[in-house]
């Protein structure tokens, strides 16, 4: 008998085997899909010797994971490359914001009226960022942080919705950032604890910054899993598990799957029937022949640009997509250039380059007119690069990859208490009904990113249940 059977090969399942066969327990993963790597995946999906990343692209999450800084990734191939700057976000005048490793750079882009919040805001808790990142990416609490003091700190700024935090800046620069950065877990801008999003990706630029991988996303994935290898755990792919009995025995089975399909496997009935899917996305990645004509400089040396005019006009779209059932006229992007960082990844001077909307769950539209339209007024131009594209919309997101369902790519609403406190209000949301059953997709905390702290959580609650029987 197996000690544990993992199900599902996305970043959060790969921690999850390797955190438990790097402490001797054996261990097997199957994954449905013919490959490895679930939203952490690299493929020519355009034209030959374009390499793009179907799903995750950046990762501040990623560089600054304390799972995976823990684990020996770059001895199994993966790399992390930096563009000049982590994030820019540009305004139609021409102007931008942005997050750059420095503090100094960020607060002055920021404009003289919010430099000062902004540096008195993030320098106490930079100054502690690695064990705060610790102990926020291991909530809820089952022992004490490491640093109750700073917890507590970012827990008083961060707990509020991130329209309170906003009331602390006078200009719409540093608001229209803040709104980005909530949204690109696709919460509401009201919603609580959406101060902490922005509050976390900002933090994570200063300490690590946005990288992207070298080759692709695909390489964080297949170093945990050489590294998998290495440990003895073995990994079967193009292997879809319907039900229990799919899987040989072992002393626990550990998902990272939708809790819809984990209930639907595991026999759970109407367990995690108040679970709430999220709007969707409509993506495209563009195969292009030249560099992005963004007309703010700073655009042009950033890994990640977020573009929406203001914070009414984001507001205003995740409304659309979330609450109003309707696609935005104007989308908020988030948009990733990896080709500035990593020129493996297209032929020379040509570039791989992606762009998001928000949609809702399930919708069937085509955006592709409405991003190009938003992309034209920060980077006019821009149709002109285009040598190939793929689009993909809801239906599309949901078969590449069961757990986005309606297209969810987060895994799960992450609005309300649910950004939080996931797939149930409990201490142990990493435990199921069944006590050999554990779940550890980013339907868990702390929620969607490449950064496999909930596989590395879960595994926790595993290796103690395996050590007391
Ligand atoms: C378009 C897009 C852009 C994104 N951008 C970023 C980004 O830039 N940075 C970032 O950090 N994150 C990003 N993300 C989010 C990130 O990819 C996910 O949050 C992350 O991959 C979640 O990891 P996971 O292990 O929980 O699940 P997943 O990565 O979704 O992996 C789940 C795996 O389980 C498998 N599986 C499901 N059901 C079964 C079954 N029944 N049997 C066998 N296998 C099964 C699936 O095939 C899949 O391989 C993005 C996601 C998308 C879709």
């Amino acid at each position: 008998m197996l000690d544990a059977v993992v199900v599902g090969a996305g970043p959060n399942g790969l921690t999850a085997a390797v955190e438990l066969a790097r402490r001797g327990f054996s261990v097997a993963l199957f994954e449905a899909h013919s490959t490895v790597g679930g939203g952490a995946r690299t493929e020519e999906l355009t034209l030959p010797g374009f390499r793009h990343d179907p799903c995750s692209a950046a990762h501040p999450l990623g560089i600054n994971s304390p799972a995976f800084r823990a684990l020996p990734l770059e001895r199994y191939g993966l790399e992390w490359l930096h563009a000049p700057l982590p994030m820019a976000h540009p305004f139609p005048d021409g102007t931008a914001a942005v997050l750059s490793r420095s503090v100094a750079e960020t607060a002055a882009s920021f404009g003289p009226r919010d430099a000062g919040s902004y540096r008195r805001l993030v320098k106490p808790l930079l100054a502690r960022w690695d064990t705060l990142a610790r102990d926020f990416m291991s909530l809820p609490l089952t022992a004490l942080p490491r640093d109750p003091v700073t917890l507590a700190r970012f827990g008083l700024v961060g707990l509020p919705p991130s329209t309170w935090l906003m009331r602390r800046f006078k200009d719409e620069q540093i608001k229209a950032v803040f709104a980005g950065l909530v949204a690109h877990v696709m919460a509401p801008l009201s919603g609580p604890a959406t101060s902490a999003v922005g509050l976390v990706f900002a933090l994570a630029a200063h300490a690590r910054g946005w990288p992207v991988a070298r080759g692709g996303s695909q390489s964080v994935s297949d170093a945990l899993a050489a590294y998998l290898t290495d440990l003895g755990g073995e990994i079967h792919t193009d292997y879809e598990v319907k039900r229990l009995d799919d899987l040989p025995p072992a002393r626990a089975y550990v998902f990272d799957t939708s809790p819809a399909a984990l209930a639907r496997i595991a026999g759970f009935g109407d367990y995690y029937a108040n679970y709430r899917y999220g709007p969707s996305v409509f993506k495209i990645d563009y195969a292009l022949d030249g560099p992005v004509p963004w007309t703010a400089p700073e655009a042009r040396t950033a890994g990640t640009v977020q573009i929406g005019a203001s914070r009414a006009e984001i507001g205003a779209a995740l409304r659309a997509a979330s609450r109003e059932g309707r696609a935005p006229d104007r989308p908020f992007m988030i948009t990733v250039q990896p080709s500035v960082a990593d020129p493996t990844r297209a032929p020379e001077g040509k570039h791989v380059f992606w762009a998001y909307g928000h949609v809702p769950n399930g919708w069937s539209g085509d955006l592709t007119d409405a991003i190009e339209r938003q992309l034209e007024r920060f980077a006019p131009g821009f149709r002109d690069r285009v040598l190939a594209r793929a689009t993909a919309g809801p239906a599309e997101m949901a078969a590449r990859n069961a757990n986005y369902v309606g297209g969810d790519i987060a895994c799960g609403a992450a609005s309300g208490l649910q950004l939080m406190l996931r797939p149930k209000i409990s201490l142990f949301p990493y435990h199921t009904p069944h006590p050999a059953v554990f779940i550890c997709s980013s339907a868990t905390p702390p929620g969607p990113g490449v950064h496999g702290m909930s596989g590395h959580n879960a595994a926790k609650a595993v290796w103690r249940r395996l050590r007391q029987t």
